[in-house]
């Protein structure tokens, strides 16, 4: 028996990266997945990927395209999901962006473009998960994806670690909300784990000359893991699992760091 057998689970961001191996995991433990992206195809092609894994283990798999800045659309994939698997009892809010620019070059848009998916996104996220939870009536956990730029900023990517920041006021604000329904709100904080995304953020940092070639900047950020290596989606997923399952039933509130030893708080 799997730690999330037969729960109901939403996973945003799950066409690639972090997310879809947060999906892939819930599924090895039995859990039901909903496979979330605005990549609609990406993600459709995730799920049919993963129907012999979730036969294997009990569960059944599901996709959905969402913008998760549509509060419409986030109502919609919750409704395709509870149509699917009769309940949703844990909800990732993992989906997100980033853009480097120096400090001093930030714009209005990409400000907007990084808060709007990464913070807003969030937050519309954890309020209409927590709304059918409390319809429910059965409690439930929303597990958010923080980052080590939750706890520091960092020159080249000041929105994104305010946005990250604002994933730990959300946490912190939401577990005291739905406290009283039964539903805890957690979050993790990764540090630089191999994913598309950081190949994007490695080129753009290229591109702005804070590196001389591929690699570089993330090779730089890796001096400092006290592990000796960055992560691969695989190091997160124990404990993405975990907060998913009732081992983690008495934690509330909290950002768990999942950096190999980078951030020390
Ligand atoms: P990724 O770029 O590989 O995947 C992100 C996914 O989110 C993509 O599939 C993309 O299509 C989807 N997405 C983007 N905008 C969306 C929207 N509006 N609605 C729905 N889906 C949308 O990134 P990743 O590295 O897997 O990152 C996943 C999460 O982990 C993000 O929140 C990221 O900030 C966080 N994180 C990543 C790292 C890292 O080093 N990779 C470190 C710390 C935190």
């Amino acid at each position: 028996m799997g730690r999330v057998t037969g729960r109901s689970c939403i996973v945003t961001g799950a066409a690639q990266g972090i997310g879809r191996a947060i999906g892939e995991a819930l599924l090895d433990e039995g859990a039901d997945v909903c496979f979330a992206d605005i990549n609609g195809d990406k993600v459709a092609k995730v799920a049919s990927e993963n129907e012999t894994r979730a036969k294997k283990h009990g569960g059944k798999v599901l996709s959905c395209m969402v913008d998760v800045t549509q509060r419409e659309q986030v109502v919609a994939m919750i409704s395709q999901t509870v149509d699917a698997f009769g309940k949703l009892d844990v909800k990732f809010n993992n989906a997100g962006v980033n853009k480097p620019m120096n400090f001093l070059d930030v714009t209005e848009q990409n400000w907007k473009f990084i808060m709007d998916i990464n913070a807003l996104g969030v937050m519309i996220g954890m309020q209409e998960a927590a709304k059918q939870m409390i319809a429910q009536g059965t409690g439930g956990k929303i597990i958010n994806t923080a980052s080590i730029a939750s706890r520091q900023g960092f020159d080249n990517v000041a929105p994104y670690c305010a946005s990250k920041f604002a994933v730990v006021a959300l946490t912190q604000a939401g577990a005291r909300d739905f406290a009283k329904h039964d539903i805890t709100v957690t979050g993790f904080a990764p540090g630089v784990v191999a994913t598309e995304m950081w190949e994007d953020v490695d080129r753009s940092l290229m591109e702005m000359g804070a590196s001389s070639r591929p690699g570089e900047a993330m090779e730089e950020f890796a001096t400092g893991i006290l592990k000796g290596r960055v992560a691969q989606p695989a190091d997160i997923t124990g404990t993405t699992t975990f907060l998913a399952s009732s081992d983690s039933d008495y934690m509330t509130g909290q950002i768990v760091m999942i950096d190999g030893g980078m951030t020390l708080v």
